[in-house]
């Protein structure tokens, strides 16, 4: 009798860490890369560190000419200081979500100002999965932009 009880407790015990362990392992907007600004051509390749504008080159994509205009994932707003001190990675365009247009949530489709809906409806769908801070600025901008 004793020995059921103990174990009911140890159970229950298991169950409470196993929800707050998934709890804690929520998916949030980091898993998106989301990165917020307030710059006019943020999330570019103009006002990436990595683009060379008097190349038109991008120090991690060799073999390809690229634009201001451009974008892609690995970017990171800065100004271009190419060190030779630096051995800089090197992808293939598809490795990083190259692409040749405008990106940032105002020319995003999920972008509902002032929320990104694909946030949203990930929370309400997959309560279980996700816990997506939805407010977003127009010039931010994350790795799920798709064109309007
Ligand atoms: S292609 Fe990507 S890493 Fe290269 S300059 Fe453009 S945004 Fe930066
Ligand atoms: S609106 Fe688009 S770019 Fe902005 S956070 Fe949502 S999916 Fe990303």
């Amino acid at each position: 009798m004793r020995e059921g009880v103990e174990a009911r407790k140890w159970l229950a015990r298991r169950q409470l860490e196993w929800r707050l362990r998934r709890k804690a392992m929520k998916i949030k907007r980091d898993a998106f890369l989301y990165y917020d600004s307030t710059l006019p051509q943020f999330a570019q390749c103009g006002t990436c560190w990595l683009f060379n504008a008097r190349q038109n080159r991008c120090a991690v994509i060799p073999g390809i000419m690229v634009e201001a205009s451009d974008s892609c994932g690995y970017y990171a707003q800065g100004a271009f200081n190419l060190s030779r001190d630096i051995t800089y990675p090197k992808f293939k365009p598809e490795e990083v979500g190259f692409v040749k247009r405008k990106v940032r949530c105002e020319n995003c489709d999920h972008y509902s100002e002032p929320k990104c809906m694909l946030f949203e409806m990930l929370n309400t769908t997959f309560p279980r999965y996700f816990d997506l801070d939805i407010n977003v600025r127009p010039r931010g901008c994350c790795n799920a932009q798709v064109p309007k």
